[in-house]
């Protein structure tokens, strides 16, 4: 028997935060609405798979809102840390939360749009997401969900027919707002806010906030709640490297405090396991390359402890900061593990692993995704030569997590390096041919099913 449909079950809760949190907007009026792509499989776990193009274009093109949730569209109120600089002049510049439900893990979520128009903390920005952007932000999330990142999905993705001007994309350039179903979208750097605010009252609001719409739990303590967000980002900043990840931006107001990965711009996936290889093109420093992830992600937390000095004693505070490490080094071995198919033993042996595969992969530059794919066989396979010793005995010694017996493993790996992104933005920007993007994302969903 198919599984029961999963019900439209909305929520408010946002609302009930109070006003002091958002600022009430509304969407641009696009002068086109063509649908690009709708995820019927995020849409099914939140009961909207049943819309119709129509009604799915007024909800996600046009903002229609959706019954039982919130009344209208909110921009959120936050701070940053970007590229380590406090920044007090940002927050939803163009997006908001327009909608809250419950998905069939039971879990809150909140739909969220990128590109839907200016608001109060636009800036000089116009508020508009590119056509290539809200691609690759497909790209990115469809990736990361089938290599068992935690991350927001992309629900929609409607071109709005305007021209923008960027100076990362020649321009003009064509227009897109996205949905993007999220774990919430509290950031460290909403946090941030209240501390520079000095706003004690609403930083326990928004700890009791926190604790019990996406952690499940009663109470408002702010430790209980530091602890959880350092548990839940190890455990992304895990994920990141096993997937060979590379967010680009981890500043303090792109880390959701439910460690759900989000907010895709300039990523990229590594090609090698090169610790210093940057995504970002304005990155010059290299803070977010790809083996400085945990540490960025690490730093990003420690802003989160000391805002929460603003009503928490600081010792306990920098007790949970503490444990990061601890945690970071047991989920990096267990993420590496799930991706080369292999069942974890223990925590000495496990690391002692993850120690020889990554001296073989920076010693020989393997392509990683092809290396992954190869190794998730076993034995590896003999082409991998003498600079593979170490690690191939000690891969060899575990057990497979799973059969190697779905079709994905008689094909190609399936990757995501920038040239293949190029080309596929390429079919579309040259030929408004959208099949080839089609095709990445099932061979990906494909990858995603033999992993899983
Ligand atoms: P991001 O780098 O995407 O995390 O964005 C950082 C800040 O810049 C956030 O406050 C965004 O809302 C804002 N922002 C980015 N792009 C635009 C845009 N085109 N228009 C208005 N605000 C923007
Ligand atoms: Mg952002």
């Amino acid at each position: 028997m198919p599984p029961a449909p999963q019900a439209y079950r909305p929520a408010t809760a946002l609302a009930d935060l109070g006003p002091a949190f958002s600022d009430a907007v509304s969407a641009a009026n696009f002068p086109q609405q063509i649908l690009r792509f709708r995820n019927d499989r995020a849409a099914a776990s939140i009961g909207l798979d049943t819309l119709d193009d129509v009604e799915w274009i007024a909800h996600f093109g046009r903002f229609a809102p959706l019954p039982g949730t919130l009344p209208g569209p909110l921009a959120l109120r936050y701070h940053g840390h970007q590229f380590r600089v406090y920044n007090p002049d940002i927050g939803d510049g163009r997006g908001f939360t327009f909608a809250q439900m419950h998905d069939d893990a039971g879990r809150l979520m909140d739909l969220g749009t990128k590109g839907s128009g200016q608001t109060p903390f636009s800036r000089f920005g116009d508020g508009r997401l590119t056509l290539k952007g809200g691609m690759r932000e497909i790209l990115a999330t469809e990736m990361l969900e089938a290599l068992n990142v935690p991350t927001s999905r992309t629900l929609s993705l409607i071109e709005t027919g305007e021209e923008l001007d960027r100076n990362d994309e020649p321009s003009p350039t064509r227009s897109a707002v996205l949905v993007r179903l999220s774990h919430g979208h509290i950031r460290i750097g909403t946090f941030q806010r209240l501390a520079y605010e000095r706003d004690a009252e609403n930083m326990r609001r928004l700890v009791g906030y926190v604790l019990r719409h996406l952690y499940g739990e009663n109470g408002d303590d702010p430790l209980r709640l530091l602890n959880l967000i350092v548990e839940r980002t190890a455990t992304l900043a895990a994920r990141y490297m096993a997937a060979g990840f590379v967010h680009g931006v981890l500043n303090s107001d792109n880390i959701n405090v439910t460690g759900e990965s989000f907010d895709y711009g300039p990523w990229r996936f590594a090609p090698t396991w090169d610790p210093g290889f940057t995504a970002a093109y304005f990155d010059h420093a290299g803070l977010y390359a790809f083996g400085r992830q945990p540490e960025a992600i690490h730093w990003d937390v420690m802003q989160l402890a000391s805002s929460l000095r603003l009503i928490a004693e600081s010792d306990p505070l920098i007790a949970a900061l503490e444990r990061f490490a601890g945690l970071y080094q047991p989920a990096v071995a267990s993420a590496l593990l799930w991706r080369l198919g292999r069942q974890p033993q223990d925590p000495v042996t496990d690391r002692a692993l993850v120690q020889t595969v990554e001296r073989a992969l920076r010693a020989t530059e393997a392509p990683l995704d092809r290396f992954f794919f190869d190794a998730f066989a076993q034995p590896l396979p003999d082409r991998y030569g003498s600079d593979w010793n170490d690690a191939r005995a000690a891969l060899d010694a575990y057990a497979p997590r799973k059969a190697r017996d779905h079709s994905y493993w008689q094909g190609e790996p399936c990757s995501m390096l920038i040239d293949e992104v190029e080309t596929l933005w390429s079919a579309i920007d040259e030929r408004d041919d959208w099949a080839p993007l089609h095709a990445k994302i099932d061979a990906i969903r494909t990858m995603g099913e033999a992993l899983a």
